[in-house]
């Protein structure tokens, strides 16, 4: 288990100060200009070395996202966006930094907008983080007065502006290029890509996007060195990450640890165990409603990274466990989120539009077990028809968790459309 001492975020809680004077007690903006001085490609140099992987959700290494700034301007400003829009069912990880530790985003800002030859920084926060938004732009206000931010930040010699922009809570502008349209004030409608937001993002200027976590983590990792960070976890799994435990655990919770932790470790250390004891687990979502389920005992010794829950046909994503004990009907579950994909496309692309409402209406049949068994084949094919085959993830978020309910719980579905057949009710879900 994480040691105290080793923790980036220690104030998750709300337990202590949140202000800059608390933040700095804790460590916070500590020789931040000295950071700078060390120069761009020293801190870039520095982010690769740490093997931080992007925690939004696609596990990204975030040293060579950053890479990919043009080295010189042609006359165009670069800018950095914070992915604040956390929307995905199950994850609560990156509220608890803004509203709680909101100094360690702030300070990460500066940084990364400073590595990359950006003056100015856009977070793009979810619509209905109200409070989140009111202890961040707080937070903000603070940095300007103390000369933290703005004209020549931290007495660098640089000038960084920070605008928090608020959404109107739609999903999908957490997509990175729907949230660039949003934030120029338009429609959230995701972009084809290319032109990738490095070369042409918000304003038509270079642009990096990167969620709250991975950019609040920089400040830690460039004052403690990168070999500390990346002595957590597995390699190409480094770090400590934030996970979000939901569903039937004793206590669900946010809490920091080490990557790589086992899930067994995660659940009985931070969350008192699963409802009714290990037997009674039925499955796991590990990393927010978009990853394929697994089944509880494939889980229980599965690892929470990248690359281990890749092996067991899941992800990691944003590390939002959401777990399932066995008085879940698992098949409503994965209806409930497919009503919500369908409803959260923005119908731009055919597959995705059409699909997302085709795929919830065969769920909808199968709950209550009105269906032929050769549909659940037909319906996989479909999932396999919209992924991959979209302008944006949303498809694929969509397709997935049937995926993963076909893959394994396939003999419920067929148990349920048997029983519908025979009028034997005891597998035939509650209304
Ligand atoms: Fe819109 Fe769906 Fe296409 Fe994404 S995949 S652009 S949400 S229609």
């Amino acid at each position: 288990m994480l040691k105290d001492q080793d923790r980036i975020f220690t104030n998750l809680y709300g337990m202590h100060d949140r202000t800059l004077k608390g933040a700095k007690a804790r460590g916070h903006w500590d020789g931040t200009a000295k950071i700078l001085q060390n120069g761009r490609d020293w801190i870039i140099e520095q982010m690769k070395a740490s093997g931080l992987r992007g925690r939004g959700g696609a596990g990204f290494p975030t040293g060579l996202k950053w890479s990919f700034m043009p080295k010189e301007s042609d006359g165009r400003p670069a800018y950095l966006v914070v992915n604040a829009d956390e929307s995905e069912p199950g994850t609560c990880k990156d509220r608890e930094i803004m509203r709680h530790d909101p100094h360690t985003l702030i300070e990460g800002c500066l940084i990364a907008s400073f590595a990359m030859n950006a003056h100015a920084c856009f977070i793009y926060i979810r619509g209905e983080y109200i409070r989140e938004r009111e202890a961040l732009q707080a937070a903000i206000d603070e940095a300007y007065e103390a000369g933290l931010i703005g004209k020549n930040a931290c007495k660098s010699g640089w000038d960084f502006d920070l605008y928090l922009h608020h959404g109107a809570g739609a999903y999908i502008c957490g997509e990175e290029t729907a949230l660039l349209e949003s934030l120029e004030g338009k429609k959230g409608m995701p972009r084809m890509k290319p032109p990738f937001p490095a070369m042409a993002g918000v304003y038509g200027c270079p642009t990096t996007v990167n969620n709250v976590e991975s950019i609040a983590v920089v400040p830690t990792i460039l004052r403690r060195g990168p070999e500390w960070f990346a002595g957590f976890g597995r390699p190409n799994n480094t770090g400590t990450k934030i996970y979000a435990i939901s569903g039937h655990v004793n206590n669900p919770c946010v809490v920091e640890d080490a990557m790589s932790i086992s899930f067994e470790e995660l659940i009985d250390k931070h969350c008192g165990g699963i409802r009714g004891g290990w037997d009674n687990l039925k499955a796991v979502i590990p990393g927010g409603s978009s990853v394929p389920c697994v089944r509880g005992e494939k889980m229980k010794d599965a690892v929470m990274d990248f690359d281990a829950l890749r092996e067991v046909g899941s992800s990691l994503g944003t590390a939002a466990v959401i777990v399932m004990d066995k008085d879940t009907d698992i098949i409503k579950a994965i209806w409930r989120l497919s009503k919500f994909y369908k409803h959260e496309s923005c119908g731009q692309c055919t597959p995705c539009r059409e699909g997302t409402g085709w795929m919830m209406r065969v769920m909808d049949r199968l709950v209550r077990g009105e269906a032929e068994v050769e549909e659940i084949d037909m319906l996989f094919d479909v999932t396999k028809q919209v992924e991959g085959h979209t302008i944006c993830a949303l498809g694929d978020a969509a397709a997935w968790p049937i995926q993963g309910l076909i893959r394994n719980f396939r003999d419920e579905i067929e148990d349920r459309i048997k029983a519908q057949k025979t009028g034997r009710v005891s597998a035939v879900a509650a209304e």
